[in-house]
């Protein structure tokens, strides 16, 4: 097979796995979730445990905004770096920031296991390294951060990360804690055990318009529907910066193919996953079919049509670095796609009320963390709604 499709990969191998209706009345619900990929089916699934009533729309079908698009590694590096974090936010929020990653990957493990998702979750080492030399210093300056704070890693030295069958390899970060999901298959389940437990799910509902009216929200949808609800949660990925400030996040199209099923996937791919310190950067996985999907070759955002118009041109480049870092082995193109994602001044999510004065929330994981942040998002959304304090609320507040 070859592949270059607008759709992405997850979506092609698995297809529809459940349709939801869309909403065609008028309807009052304590909790609206606008957005139903992965941000939206962990914080739905967090207040429906919770007991709260909730009700979930987006307006395309579920899980197919980028959750669908997302290679999914999960990592608790966050793209800055943290010597640089800490220079940027400081020791306690930087540090805090890359624990909590961690963390949410073993909260990520336990809800798999929770609702028996066959998601091919599965724990990785996670490999940071570079084919420079001139990036060796800062390299070693990012691992002697993270050994300073306490982070399981190890060095690879050229010898060590040439091993590995990086050519030209020139030093590595080995960390213990990382992981791989199917993001789409997780997000459906995710969902589908939540609708069990009283979730109401619209899909092809799109919000066009929210007004406060004393202490609730009305919503109005494309097609003239009224919602009154209590709180409104954003899970809407990059397509907030519609009802955000300018300057909130900065979009980035990004590409990734798919190769061929390896008869024995080659080893490193097999149990670790793998990024560069090039800028942009590369990333690298295998999945569970014996695949190795690669993503990166970042570009700003200008709109859909002229992301998805690089495609060939940007397929192209990520399989000439592909056989340039990893020459040994031979990659054969089977899919490529583009997707789109967002990135902060920090590295570092958003969540919570841009505006003290409306019940609207936001939880949007950006950055090739996304995944690892809305976990973390489930922590602060109940404070959030109820007007507590939590110290994410404050690390990934809007006005910092
Ligand atoms: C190619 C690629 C690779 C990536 N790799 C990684 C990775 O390796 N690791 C990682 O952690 N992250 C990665 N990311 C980022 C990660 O995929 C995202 O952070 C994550 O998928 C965001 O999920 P979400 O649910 O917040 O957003 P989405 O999945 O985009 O969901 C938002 C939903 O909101 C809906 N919506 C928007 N506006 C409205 C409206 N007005 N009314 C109704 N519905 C609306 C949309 O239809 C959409 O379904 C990657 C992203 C891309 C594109």
């Amino acid at each position: 097979m070859d592949i270059r499709s607008l759709e992405p990969f997850w979506v092609l191998q698995n297809s529809f796995i459940t349709s939801y209706p869309s909403l065609t009345e008028d309807i009052t619900t304590s909790v609206v979730i606008i957005g139903a990929g992965i941000t939206g089916a962990l914080i739905a699934h967090t207040l429906i445990e919770a007991g709260y009533d909730v009700t979930l729309v987006d307006k395309r079908d579920v899980c197919h905004g980028s959750t669908a698009a997302s290679t999914a590694m999960l990592q608790y590096e966050v793209d800055v770096p943290l010597y640089t974090l800490i220079d940027k936010v400081g020791i306690t929020n930087a540090v805090t920031s890359y624990k909590q990653c961690d963390v949410a990957i073993d909260t990520l493990e336990a809800i798999v296991s929770e609702i028996n998702s066959n998601c091919d979750f599965r724990k990785k080492e996670s490999v940071l390294f570079t084919t420079e030399k001139k990036e060796v210093p800062s390299l070693r300056k990012e691992y002697e951060a993270r050994c300073n704070h306490g982070f399981e890693v190890s060095w690879l030295d050229k010898n060590a990360i040439q091993g590995l069958g990086v050519h030209n390899g020139q030093a590595g970060i080995k960390s213990t804690a990382g992981a791989v999901i199917n993001p789409y298959i997780f997000a459906q389940d995710l969902l589908l055990y939540a609708v069990k437990k009283g979730l109401k799910v619209f899909d092809k509902t799109e919000i066009k318009d929210r007004n406060q009216k004393g202490d609730n929200m009305v919503l109005t949808t494309r097609t003239g529907n009224v919602i009154k609800t209590s709180h409104v949660i954003h899970c809407t990925g990059y397509e907030s910066v519609e009802t955000l400030p300018k300057d909130t996040v900065t979009l980035i199209s990004t590409y990734a193919i798919a190769s061929e099923v390896f008869a024995d996937l080659p080893s490193p791919f097999k149990n670790m996953i793998l990024w560069d310190t090039a800028d942009p950067y590369h990333y690298y996985r295998g999945t569970e079919d014996g695949r190795i999907i690669m993503g990166g070759g970042d570009t700003p955002f200008k709109n859909a049509k002229a992301r998805d118009s690089l495609l060939a041109k940007k397929e192209k480049q990520l399989v000439k670095t592909f056989q340039k870092t990893f020459p040994a082995i031979p990659f054969i193109k089977d899919y490529s796609w583009a997707g789109t994602f967002g990135e902060t001044k920090d590295g570092l999510p958003y969540m919570g009320k841009p505006d003290p004065n409306r019940n609207e929330h936001y939880i949007l994981g950006f950055g090739g963390n996304g995944i690892t942040f809305s976990v973390m998002g489930r922590d602060v959304i109940i404070p959030s709604i109820e007007g507590r304090p939590h110290p994410f609320l404050e690390y990934y507040k809007f006005d910092r």
